[in-house]
């Protein structure tokens, strides 16, 4: 089989997935976080289960996130015990199965005089944090201390920093990993597949999903006896059609990226923000600095990438010189930029809150036996999964055991010489039993500065169900937010590697760069020059 005709028997799968005759025990809708950890509890529990994504696997929120692995401090000073007892636990099992994807972070919240939280109090809180880690993180550090960690911050006022830890991962590699537990475990999943109407299943019979094909431009109609939708921030669309209520309140949060030289932090700072009070981060992460996030409403289409505005770049911006009055950043010394919207589930009505004051726990909707889910975070994917599950389960499904593995273990070869110990734990965390194949894939170079090698690009090419230029370089990889330009000089490079697995020729592999050169300068750099 040539390398091109591995892409076109993917496209071939696609058409017999859809087509084929059997009914599907569950469709899933969504390719997130939330729909991937579905699709892999239903596999695991023996379900035939199919999730289809309208664009790229995790396009929507889940490549977007801040990337944070926490068991949320902040519903912990709400008061919420359970909920950050089971986001810490969920935390540390993904730090324990799957390092070089999920690892610790540590964190420094510095405190300024006159400033809130305190030490005292901050203290007390991270006392019950560390307890339901069953690990002690936090110490307090006085403020020279904390110069060494984050060099460049205020010292006036400075009385010192208090350290903690939480966890750090790539998000939209998480959803990846576990779509490929999902396949392993017997779970189909396809891309650029949307669902247009739904027909919930009648009773105890079969329900029907239409989808379209978006590369093959050909339409399906799905059966299934279950149906479950994970579209977070596009709920309200599926869901209206079952005459659910508006529920879901688009909340945009922004990033910037910084060369890590310029804005050197060994640990996540957490900051206040000077003109709001809301809490924001400063944090390394894949070898760049990232500054985020916004909180605010998302009027723009759904349908389209999510951009920062100009408002919020300078938001972000006057957070950096507050904390960093001697680093002088400015837009010029962006990377990139990326923002994502919220899947938060309002409980306000007509009446806006402020948007912090949302809260973001998942909630489920059953709509005539179509069970919908929004909202929640990375973390707990696992924990909503299951529970979705246990909406669905009506029948004999086997519900297994809780504490099962989410990752498999990877292969058990020893480290290749070639990398370091830090390479390899990060492509046995990103490839889980897959990584031997990553190996051979191409040569085992780091592309720029980055940790990314050839040959993870070249596998994924073969294997991840690539669609366009973006997919590989803003999802499988994320060199589109991590190399000047979105890479861009690196595309010729790319080209003798990735051009014959793809099964492009050269007018598409043209066309595919010019879409992804203009994607990127729209949505991942500076933000237009007018709009709020
Ligand atoms: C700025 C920001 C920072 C965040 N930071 C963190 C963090 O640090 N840690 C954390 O735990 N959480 C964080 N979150 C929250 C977290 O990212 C989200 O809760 C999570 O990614 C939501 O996943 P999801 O699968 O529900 O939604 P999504 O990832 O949006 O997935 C829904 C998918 O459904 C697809 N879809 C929509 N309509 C259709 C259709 N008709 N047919 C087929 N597919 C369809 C979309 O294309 C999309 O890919 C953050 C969120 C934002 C916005």
């Amino acid at each position: 089989m040539t390398e091109a005709s591995g892409i076109r028997e993917e496209r071939r799968d696609t058409a017999a997935l859809l087509g084929g005759d059997d009914p599907w025990d569950i469709v899933i809708i969504g390719g997130g976080i939330t729909g991937a950890g579905i699709l892999r509890e239903a596999a695991r529990e023996g379900y035939r289960a199919l999730l289809v994504e309208q664009r790229d696997f995790a396009w929507g929120t889940s490549s977007r996130s801040s990337k944070m692995v926490h068991g949320g401090l902040r519903y912990l000073a709400s008061g919420d015990y359970r909920l950050t007892r089971d986001a810490v636990q969920e935390r540390e099992r993904m730090m324990n199965e799957a390092p070089g994807l999920v690892d610790n972070l540590y964190y420094i919240m510095p405190h300024f005089n006159r400033q809130f939280p305190g030490p005292g109090l901050f203290g007390l809180l991270l006392r019950v944090y560390d307890f339901l880690a069953q690990r002690r993180t936090r110490r307090f550090f006085p403020g020279e201390s904390v110069l060494r960690w984050v060099p460049g911050l205020r010292r006036e006022g400075l009385r010192g920093g208090t350290r903690f830890s939480d966890a750090v991962t790539d998000d939209a590699r998480l959803v990846l990993r576990i779509l490929q537990e999902a396949t392993n475990a017997g779970g189909r999943a396809v891309n650029y597949v949307r669902a247009e109407t739904v027909t919930p299943p009648s009773d105890g019979g079969e329900g029907s999903v239409t989808v379209h094909d978006e590369l093959a431009d050909r339409g399906y109609e799905l059966r299934a006896r279950h149906i479950v939708h994970a579209t977070g921030a596009w709920t309200d669309r599926l869901r209206s059609q079952l005459g659910g209520d508006q529920r879901i309140r688009p909340l945009r949060g922004s990033h910037l990226v910084f060369p890590f030289w310029k804005l050197p932090v060994s640990v996540s700072l957490s900051l206040i923000h000077p003109r709001d009070h809301r809490p924001m981060f400063v944090y390394p992460w894949e070898g760049v600095t990232v500054v985020g996030t916004t909180d605010l409403d998302h009027d723009q289409d759904l349908q389209k990438e999510a951009v920062l505005s100009r408002a919020e770049m300078e938001y972000l911006l006057e957070a950096v010189h507050d904390a960093f009055p001697d680093a002088h950043l400015g837009e010029t010394d962006l990377i990139s930029t990326w923002s994502g919207v919220r899947p938060v589930v309002s409980d306000s009505g007509g009446r806006k809150k402020k948007p912090s004051k949302e809260k973001r726990e998942h909630v489920i909707w059953n709509d005539q036996g179509v069970i919908s889910v929004a909202g929640g975070k990375l973390t707990t994917f696992r924990l909503i999964a299951l529970e979705v599950l246990d909406h669905v389960r009506t029948d004999n499904g086997i519900r297994r055991e809780l504490d099962e593995q989410v990752f498999s273990p990877a292969s058990a070869m020893a480290r290749p010489n070639a990398l370091t110990a830090w390479q390899w734990q990060r492509l046995c965390g990103h490839y889980g039993s897959r990584v031997e194949e990553v190996l051979e894939a191409g040569p085992l170079m780091p592309i720029g500065h980055t940790d990314t090698l050839l040959a993870e690009l070249v596998w994924s090419c073969r294997n991840e169900r690539i669609g366009h230029l973006d997919d590989l370089l803003l999802r499988r990889t994320r060199l589109g937010l991590l190399l000047p330009e979105g890479g861009a000089p690196w595309l010729e490079v790319l080209r003798e590697y990735c051009q014959t697995p793809l099964g492009w020729d050269d007018a598409r592999w043209q066309q595919e760069c010019t879409r992804y050169r203009e994607l990127w300068r729209a949505s991942y750099h500076l933000p237009p020059e007018s709009g709020a």
